[in-house]
């Protein structure tokens, strides 16, 4: 193996990279701001920038004052450059949406799916039509999207091609990926685990950003985290660390759909709450069509009920023993609870689920640690999908010079 070497192309691609980087995550700003902001020279800045110009990822967004001195052109990434796609698989439904680089929305749909342990062939049929509605919603051209990210429930190997291994709907190392190109899909394809797609999202947009050390939590029908540890999200050694709901919270506890016993998704995932409602209920049936509607109904119960508020006493007292045990163990600036369910409950109990967090962490790192709910709503995971092609662009630099000759 040839010794590794930092080469002029490494260099222009770094410096392409940090420009385009800060310009998507904080611009529109000048040449002047970008140069303070990076450490890079004024040569160097003007040099990239022009090049970046020249290659139609960034544009002139107006002018601004500077002191005494001409007005200074500000500069942005272009969002016309190249679409996006994000694709949350839950176990509810696939989302599909479409944005434009800035990360605008120009299109969604939703396809409901009501088997719990939906065959893969129906999923892949799902993801391929919703990629082919959005386009024409939009009316997207195919060759401007830039990549499509699917956020899926389960561990992702980040192989090539990508497998899935999702336990808890009953997907054995699932060959997505494969599975995907025989069904006509050409388009370059990111794959991740959903809560893992949550946290980036909400680091780059939501409640996250500014953190370097955070756990962002989704409390959907299932349970899972994403782990930051100085701003990278830890993987483990097959990508499956941030399974979360399926720490033990409860020795010999409730059985869990991944097959163990008293699993923290048992407790607080929308199934396991909506269980031990009804059996608290006397095994009534809880009124409303879906798991979402029942939670609802919960949540609006528990103002007269007091069967339905122990329900959700004991919801914040579970999750708040379950984020203590995240405190302890990885020490992060933020936990940020998300997911359909965490928003539909966490925000009436979040003082209940901070007392109970503080009573079984360790008291120096929980002092550090703030407890916030999730800024981006429901559709974090698609748009946190979305972010990994534009995560791939930012990296590269996004050369087509370096990428043919590299090719
Ligand atoms: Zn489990």
């Amino acid at each position: 193996m040839p010794a590794k070497r930092t080469t002029v192309r490494d260099l222009r691609r770094h410096n392409r990279s940090t420009l385009l980087s800060k310009l998507f995550f904080d611009g529109p700003l000048s040449r002047h701001e970008l140069s303070q902001l990076t450490g890079l020279s004024a040569a160097t800045v003007s040099n990239v920038t022009g090049e970046l110009v020249e290659d139609r990822l960034i544009i002139e967004a107006g002018l601004v004052e500077s002191d005494g001195g001409r007005p200074r052109v500000l500069l942005r990434v272009d969002p016309n450059f190249g679409n996006v796609i994000g694709i949350d698989v839950g176990e509810t439904g696939v989302k599909v949406e479409l944005f434009d680089l800035a990360m605008n929305r120009l299109a969604a749909v939703d396809h409901p799916e009501p088997d719990p342990l939906p065959d893969p062939t129906t999923v892949v049929a799902q993801i391929t039509s919703g990629i082919n509605e959005v386009l024409a919603a939009a009316d997207v051209d195919s060759a401007k999207v830039l990549g499509v990210g699917i956020g899926l429930p389960g561990t992702v190997e980040q192989s090539s091609p990508a497998v899935v291994h999702a336990q808890t709907i009953g997907w054995e190392a699932v060959e997505l990926e494969k599975l995907l190109r025989a069904n006509g899909v050409t388009l370059p394809l990111f794959f991740d685990n959903g809560a893992k797609t949550l946290g980036q999202a909400e680091m780059w947009f939501g409640a996250g950003r500014g953190s370097r050390h955070a756990v962002i939590a989704l409390i959907g029908s299932g349970v899972g985290a994403a782990v930051i540890t100085d701003g990278t999200t830890y993987r483990g050694s097959t990508s499956s660390a941030g399974e979360w709901g399926h720490t033990t919270i409860v020795y010999n506890g409730r059985q869990c759909r991944c097959g163990s016993l008293g699993c923290l998704e048992a407790y607080v995932g929308a199934e396991g709450i909506l269980d031990r409602y009804r059996k608290a209920r006397g095994g009534k049936d809880i009124p409303g069509t879906d798991e979402q509607s029942q939670l609802d109904a919960l949540a609006a119960a528990a103002v007269r009920s007091k069967t339905a508020a122990r329900v959700l006493e004991d919801t914040a007292g579970y999750l708040g023993a379950g984020i203590a045990n995240l405190i302890n163990l990885f020490n992060p600036e933020r936990i940020v609870l998300g997911g359909w369910a965490g928003l539909a409950i966490s925000g009436r109990l979040l003082p209940a689920i901070r007392q109970a967090a503080q009573a079984h962490a360790l008291r120096h790192p929980y002092g550090v640690a703030s407890i916030e709910l999730c800024q981006l709503g429901p559709d974090a995971v698609a748009v946190g999908a979305a972010t990994l092609p534009v995560a791939a662009l930012l990296e590269e630099g996004a050369d087509p010079r370096v990428n043919t000759a590299a090719a």
